[in-house]
């Protein structure tokens, strides 16, 4: 599965790898990890995404927040560094899931990569069974 980046850098949903390169070839996507699975159609090869971000910001349900995002502030705190596994990372994670209840603060938010976000999705650190390399802290 492809996993999908709203315009902010948060995980907004997966899909399949298909329809992840084809956002990509409309222009309505960028790709920031690829893999080396290529996709055959009947005209073209495509080499599927493993992450890709949307261009254009997409509303989910809920009003956009106003001001600057404090997501690529995270990434940058964190100089890019998942703060799960040590690799490299291009996306943030709520420590405390939205779903739980889960603030945009700068102590529930860390550099996270696509793999571990995937792995721990909306899941707590407890249910995750994954660890932080150190505590998120306000700069
Ligand atoms: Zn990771």
């Amino acid at each position: 599965r492809t996993l999908v980046l709203n315009a902010d850098y948060s995980p907004l949903s997966a899909c399949h790898p298909v329809r992840g390169a084809l956002l990509l070839r409309e222009n309505k996507a960028h790709e920031v990890e690829s893999t080396d699975i290529l996709l055959f159609s009947e005209k073209l090869s495509l080499r599927a995404p493993a992450v890709i971000v949307l261009t254009q910001y997409q509303s989910i349900g809920k009003p956009r927040r106003t001001g600057n995002s404090t997501r690529p502030r995270i990434l940058q705190r964190d100089a890019c560094v998942c703060q799960y596994c040590g690799g490299v990372a291009r996306t943030v994670d709520h420590v405390i899931p939205k779903s739980d209840g889960g603030r945009d603060t700068w102590t529930n938010m860390v550099a996270c990569c696509a793999k571990c976000n995937a792995r721990k999705g909306a899941l707590s650190l407890k249910q995750s069974g994954m660890r932080l390399l150190r505590e998120p802290l306000e700069p």
